[in-house]
C-alpha cells in the first residue's frame, strides 16, 4: 500500500495545497505505509525546477517526508506513448483536429446534448476518413490523440464522499503539440508506482471516473481515492493572488512561523484544538480518514489567529 502526492510545479503551494499534502501524508504515515512524491510537471511553459524545489522544501518544512527519489513527468514521456501505443493497437485512439473554439461551437450548435460530463467532446473527429485526416493535416493542423469511449459511467469509492460516479467522454490522451494528458499521464504513474492511496483535492472529483475508465482499459487496479476539499478565500472564492499570503513563503514575511501554519492546518483537520500547537507526530497518532471535514476551509487571517 503506497500513499503519494502529485503537485505540479508551475508556482508555489498555497495553504490549500500544503492542507491536502498534509492529509495524503497522514493518510499512509498513519498506517505504516510508503510515500511518493510526483512532480506532475508536463506543462513545461509554467513548471520550473525553481517552482519544484521551493514546494519540495515548503513540503519539508511543514515536517513531510518522502520515500525514494522524487520523480518527475516531464522524464516519463515515454511510459505515456507506450500505454498510448497499446490502446491504440486495440482501435481506441483517433486523431482529433478540433480547436477548443471549434469544441465549443459543435456543442453550441449541437441539437441536444451531447452524453457525458458538461462540455463533452461531440465526437466530431471519430469517424474521418483517411482522406479528409490527410486534408486537415495538410492544412497544418497538428492532431490531439482522443480515446474512443462508448460512453458511459463510472463508479469510484471515496473515503469522504462515499461512492461517486460519473460519465466519461473521448478524453484526449495526447495533446496537439504532443504533450501526453494528465489523465493518462496520472493513471499511467500510479499504476507503475503501485499508489493504492490517492489523496487530492476535490478539484478534481470530476476527472476520476474517466480517470478509473483508462486502468480498467490499461488493466491496472483502481486505488483508493480520497479527495480533500478545498480552502477558499474570506470571499468564497478559491485561494489565489488576492486574497494576501497564502504561501508559506508570504506569511513567514509577514511574521506567521511555520509552527502556526502547521497548527492551523491541524486545526482545520480536527485534529487539534483550539489553543494547540500539536506535532507532527501526535497528528499521525490521531489521523482517523473518516473524521475529516467534509466540508470548504476558509483561509484563516493569521492577523487574528497567529
Ligand atoms: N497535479 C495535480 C494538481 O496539482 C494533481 C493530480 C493528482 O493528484 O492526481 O492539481
Amino acid at each position: 500500500m503506497t500513499g503519494r502526492f502529485a503537485p505540479s510545479p508551475t508556482g508555489e503551494l498555497h495553504l490549500g495545497n500544503l492542507r491536502t499534502a498534509m492529509v495524503a501524508w497522514l493518510s499512509a504515515r498513519s498506517e505504516g505505509r510508503p510515500f511518493l512524491i510526483r512532480m506532475e510537471d508536463l506543462d513545461t511553459v509554467q513548471a520550473s525546477p525553481e517552482h519544484e524545489a521551493a514546494q519540495l522544501h515548503d513540503l519539508s518544512s511543514i515536517g513531510l517526508d518522502w520515500d525514494g527519489e522524487v520523480i518527475r513527468q516531464s522524464e516519463r514521456f515515454h511510459l505515456y506513448d507506450e500505454a498510448l501505443d497499446r490502446l491504440a493497437a486495440a482501435g481506441s485512439v483517433y486523431e482529433c483536429f478540433c480547436s477548443r473554439r471549434d469544441i465549443r461551437l459543435q456543442i453550441d450548435a449541437a441539437a441536444s446534448a451531447p452524453h457525458g460530463p458538461p462540455g463533452s467532446y461531440p465526437g466530431t473527429c471519430r469517424a474521418l476518413s483517411e482522406a479528409e485526416r490527410a486534408d486537415r493535416r495538410a492544412a497544418g493542423r497538428a492532431p490531439a490523440l482522443r480515446l474512443r469511449t462508448l460512453g458511459g459511467t463510472y463508479a469510484f469509492v471515496d473515503r469522504l464522499v462515499g461512492t461517486s460516479s460519473g460519465a466519461v467522454d473521448d478524453v484526449v490522451l495526447r495533446r496537439n503539440d504532443g504533450v501526453p494528458a494528465y489523465n493518462l499521464a496520472v493513471v499511467v504513474d500510479d499504476g507503475l508506482q503501485w499508489v493504492t492511496d490517492v489523496v487530492r483535492g476535490d478539484d478534481l472529483l470530476s476527472s476520476t471516473p474517466r480517470q478509473v475508465m483508462l486502468q480498467r482499459l490499461l488493466g491496472l487496479d483502481t486505488p483508493s481515492y480520497l479527495h480533500v476539499p478545498l480552502v477558499n478565500g474570506h470571499d468564497g472564492e478559491r485561494l489565489a493572488k488576492s486574497h494576501g499570503a497564502t504561501t508559506l513563503r508570504e506569511l513567514r514575511e509577514a511574521g506567521t512561523s511555520t509552527d502556526d501554519v502547521v497548527a492551523w492546518i491541524a486545526r482545520s483537520l480536527d485534529l487539534a484544538g483550539p489553543m494547540e500547537t500539536p506535532t507532527i507526530d501526535v497528528l499521525v497518532d490521531r489521523f482517523d480518514p473518516t473524521a475529516l471535514p467534509r466540508h470548504v476551509v476558509e483561509a484563516p487571517d493569521f492577523t487574528l489567529v497567529g
